[in-house]
């Protein structure tokens, strides 16, 4: 499971862009980028010019720390992406957006992706009915994700439906807020991912060198 044991707002402020990895915070003034948007230690307000590896590694860094995945796992998301019919970099965002700890949060049952891991982990969720603890697990087209009974009671799922309307919801996600059961309807294009600072494209070019 990816974890990062120290604070991961030095990673918005290394990649210079808000990664959205904290929930609620990320949204409100208390973020760090309100204040510091530059790299942390001695040289971060210096600006050099990247090379063009520098600029890939980095894309690919920021793919790894917004989606929470560790180097190795990143490497074989990468591989399968080339290996499936289509763009190598729409496969990508694609198997990286269907994994199950994204759609947890995407649908609004956790405040961050970290948190949506931690609570698949913790067997909280349940996948066509069946309890599916594997954050990276990829979710079919019409597989239905909602919290097992007794976990639709848990505080931190509540809270952060509550504030789904304020996030909203991806147009290739079905919700009944209500019943508390979300659905994947479609897979995302990337033109429906505006706000994703990354450049895929990047991330092929390193992994094709
Ligand atoms: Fe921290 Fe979120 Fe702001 Fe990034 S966007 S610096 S994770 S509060």
């Amino acid at each position: 499971m990816a974890r990062y044991l120290s604070g991961v707002c030095r990673f918005c402020r290394r990649e210079r862009v808000k990664l959205f990895l904290k929930g609620e915070r990320c949204y409100s003034e208390k973020c760090v980028m309100e204040r510091r948007a530059y790299p942390p230690g001695q040289h971060g307000q210096r600006r050099s010019k990247l090379s063009d590896y520098a600029v890939q590694l980095r894309e690919k860094q920021k793919a790894r720390r917004i989606y929470g995945v560790l180097e190795k796992q990143f490497r074989h998301i990468v591989r399968d992406a080339e290996q499936a019919k289509g763009t190598t970099g729409d496969n990508l965002i694609k198997l990286l957006e269907c994994r199950l700890d994204n759609l947890v949060y995407k649908m609004g049952f956790a405040s961050s992706r970290t948190q949506a891991r931690h609570l698949v982990r913790h067997r909280h969720f349940l996948v066509n009915g069946r309890i599916v603890s594997i954050p990276s697990y990829s979710v079919r087209l019409n597989e239905m994700i909602e919290p097992k009974e007794r976990s639709k009671k848990v505080e931190v799922i509540k809270n952060a439906l509550d504030s789904i309307e304020k996030r909203g919801l991806p147009s290739w996600i079905e919700l009944d807020k209500s019943k508390m059961q979300g659905r994947l309807v479609g897979y995302p294009n990337r033109d429906e991912l505006p706000n994703l600072p990354v450049n895929e494209r990047s991330i092929v070019e390193l992994y094709s060198k």
